[in-house]
């Protein structure tokens, strides 16, 4: 008898569902809210993640989880240094993170203390799209070094969205990037998608996504 590979597959990932359930339910009962962050390496995750934490940190707890293909605290280190909880969570070489993983992360969190919490997902723009991690929402960051075809290109990606950060607008005046075509792109997989343009290095743009992020807690804090 032959293993169905397309099986293999889908018992994978439906295990993996039933573990990212638990972590929803862990992070709901803890009251945290989470973002699981994705992005292709360099576009910025650590980057936004520290803009966030510098705009929200005088009322809003945040706890961050680092997913890393290779065991370096880098990453991790950066978000202690400015007094906020991260753990590590080293993949073994795996190019995403999947729920098991989150779980082992949340476990060293005190998470009843965490307001919001902020998964770095690895570097990637393929396969952290096809896992569940149990968290309450997709965040993809695209920057504009990496191009206007992207979600042209990677479009699984794009349709599980429920925001979009475009980073790295300072380099705009020095890059090809048509942001109508990029637009563009992504009305057509996920129309109607909340977005913001932002540059982790100036600032700008940061205001905006940090009041979004606001009402978003507000409103999860009701629920
Ligand atoms: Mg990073
Ligand atoms: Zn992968």
């Amino acid at each position: 008898m032959t293993v169905n590979r397309v099986q293999v597959v889908e018992n994978i990932l439906n295990a993996n569902d039933q573990v990212a359930q638990l972590n929803r339910q862990a992070l709901d009962n803890a009251g945290a809210f989470s973002i699981n962050l994705m992005a292709s390496p360099g576009a910025g995750k650590t980057s936004f993640i520290l803009k966030t934490i510098q705009a929200l940190r005088t009322d809003v707890k945040i706890g961050v989880v680092e997913g890393d293909t290779a065991p370096v605290t880098i990453d991790a280190d950066k978000i202690n240094a400015v007094g906020m909880p991260a753990v590590q969570i080293n993949t073994g070489g795996e190019c995403h993170l999947d729920a098991v993983m989150l779980k082992a992360g949340l476990q060293q969190l005190p998470l009843p203390e965490i307001d919001l919490l902020i998964v770095e997902n690895v570097g990637n723009l393929i396969c952290p799209a096809a896992f569940d991690l149990g968290t309450h929402i997709n965040l993809l960051i695209a920057s504009i070094p990496e191009g206007d075809d992207k979600p042209y290109k990677y479009p699984n990606i794009y349709r599980g969205l429920d925001v979009l950060v475009i980073n790295k607008t300072d380099l705009l005046p020095y890059i090809d990037f048509r942001m109508d075509y990029f637009r563009q792109g992504v009305e057509m997989l996920n129309p109607g998608l909340t977005t913001f343009a932002v540059s982790c290095k100036t600032g700008e743009g940061i205001d905006a996504w940090a009041d979004w992020l606001r009402g978003r807690l507000a409103a999860s804090r009701q629920v």
